[in-house]
């Protein structure tokens, strides 16, 4: 790369001399030279050559002079340094051009020599300059940068929020009615087609939360929230999820566990359920004869920490040799086996893999063709005292210990009332229900009558769930305070604890559970 000169002079004859003393840098490509006859053309000249680095210039010139021409330039181009040519001794227009920004002076006659070593001298003056605007300017573009993936990341995470919140909310209504309906002795054609609803209804739900959950994971938002898991309850109540599915498929479904695992580990029970409901679930979609088994044992390799395996055994058609090697990642099927009755994401085992990771652990799979396969997780185990568990009570208990009860239920989705209530009619004697569309209707309410419960769903139109809830506690003064639980169509774990920070009691996430939500009822109302 040339060092770009512009010189600045009225005198035809110094062009002349300097393209004669420098013919040979020219040609080598080590100058490249513009020439000007005064300050006002070299502005010109500037303004359309970002290339120039050093500018000499004279100081007397006809309609620009040098120190006018050096204040612009110093105005204008803070990369470019200036050089004068002065005439021999003439301190004073010397001490003029320095104290306007020059960089430095040479005098006439001039010594060529002397003007090379000072072209090289102000040249690495230029390159440290233009570097340090080129770090500086880096550094900007690297924090914009940062700032706007940032911020894509974040709508991304907030449109997939609204998303996941969007569809559950009318899923709630597909889901509840649809069970509503089962309930009302139905016709057989009429079942099929009821049966059909609610598969595609709990399919598509399991395909909504594999997306956000794996969108989580990837954006590191995932909460991992260990605490003491009984891991026999833990599988008992997991493969009972799929005892329907199996007695269907004519499988045998095992659990076993071994003398030595501990009763009580610290893990996270709802990502351990996720990961084990994903294996289990696709060992029987995989599977058409023999048997699925969940194995728990404990290695004690002689030097190593002590490890907790759980094993998902199938005996299905097992996995080829080159599936299996990718058989962990987003998206991977086996092509021919897209058929309508082993569709699916593709994500549960990219999923899994991310969850046990985020566990500690480690997944592993052994398999061959019309073998079955075997799914392994193991995680290092620090055992934990027995705790006092509490039992849940079966749903005729609780059921009478909810008598009586006066609920306010407050949700806008009119659809979503007509699930809540019918199913809390249908299931408690003497239960009285009253509807509030959304928060204000809610405190007219509330101060109007005494509730045992009330129902708060949280997204409302005039005011919101969390606004009712400050309102009421504040209303309740000293008063022993009503159980409020929240039910709400966001998937999203700080939920949970903005419910509860906001004076709420429990939370229920839809679409609900007509069991979970009595129990949640009656811990709340007892
Ligand atoms: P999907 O939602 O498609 O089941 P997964 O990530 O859970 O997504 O599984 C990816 C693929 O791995 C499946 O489509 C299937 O081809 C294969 N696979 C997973 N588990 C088993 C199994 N137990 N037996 C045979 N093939 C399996």
């Amino acid at each position: 790369m040339p060092i770009h000169l512009l010189v600045v002079d009225d005198e035809p004859d110094f062009e002349f001399l300097l393209c004669q003393r420098f013919k040979k840098r020219i040609q080598d490509g080590d100058y490249d030279i513009i020439f000007a006859r005064n300050g006002k053309q070299a502005l010109k000249i500037l303004e359309s050559h970002s290339e120039i680095d050093i500018i000499l210039t004279d100081i007397n010139m006809p309609e620009m002079d040098g120190f006018t021409f050096l204040d612009k330039v110093n105005e204008k181009y803070k990369s470019i340094k200036a050089v004068v040519i002065t005439a021999y001794g003439d301190m004073e227009n010397i001490r003029m051009a320095m104290n306007r920004g020059a960089f430095d002076f040479i005098t006439k006659p001039i010594d060529f020599e002397d003007l090379e070593i000072t072209i090289g001298k102000t040249f690495l003056e230029v390159k440290e300059i233009k570097e340090g605007i080129q770090a500086k300017d880096d550094v900007i573009r690297a924090i914009s940068d940062k700032v706007k993936a940032e911020k894509s990341e974040q709508i991304k995470q907030q449109f997939l929020a609204n998303m996941s919140h969007e569809i559950r909310t009318p899923m709630n209504s597909i889901v509840g009615m649809t069970d509503l309906l089962r309930r009302l002795d139905p016709r057989p054609d009429q079942s099929k087609y009821l049966n059909a609803i609610a598969a595609s209804a709990d399919n598509l739900l399991v395909i909504i939360n594999d997306i956000l959950d794996l969108s989580k994971i990837e954006a590191g938002k995932l909460q991992i929230k260990k605490t003491t898991v009984n891991i026999r309850e833990i599988l008992d109540e997991i493969a009972g999820l799929f005892k329907v599915k199996t007695e269907e498929k004519k499988l045998k479904l095992k659990v076993r566990v071994g003398n030595d695992v501990p009763e009580m580990i610290n893990s996270d029970p709802v990502r351990l359920k996720q990961i084990l409901g994903n294996l289990i679930s696709n060992a029987v979609k995989f599977t058409d004869n023999g048997s699925v088994e969940v194995l728990a044992e404990v290695s004690i390799p002689a030097e190593k920490e002590k490890k907790l395996i759980l094993t998902v055994k199938d005996s299905g058609i097992g996995i080829s040799p080159t599936h299996i090697n990718n058989i962990f990642e987003s998206f991977s099927q086996i092509e021919s086996l897209k058929t309508d009755k082993n569709r699916g994401t593709g994500l549960g085992l990219a999923i899994c893999k991310q969850l046990v990771e985020l566990l500690d652990g480690r997944i592993s799979v052994e398999s061959s063709l019309d073998n079955g396969s075997s799914f392994s997780i193991e995680f290092v185990i620090r055992e934990h005292q027995l705790e006092n568990i509490n039992l849940s009570r079966d749903a005729d208990q609780l059921c009478e210990a909810m008598s009586n009860l006066k609920v306010l239920l407050v949700e806008d989705n009119a659809f979503n009332v007509i699930v809540a209530k019918d199913f809390l009619e249908n299931e408690l004697d003497d239960i009285h229900v009253d509807v509030a569309n959304n928060g204000m209707e809610a405190i007219e309410k509330f101060m109007s009558s005494d509730y045992s419960v009330v129902l708060m769903d949280l997204q409302m139109p005039v005011m919101d769930g969390y606004e009712a809830v400050r309102k009421i506690r504040h209303l309740e003064g000293g008063k022993r305070p009503t159980p409020i639980i929240a039910m709400t169509a966001s998937a999203e774990a700080e939920e949970r604890n903005k419910c509860l920070d906001s004076g709420m009691d429990d939370y229920i996430p839809k679409p609900f559970d007509i069991d979970v939500l009595l129990r949640k009822i009656a811990g709340v109302v007892n």
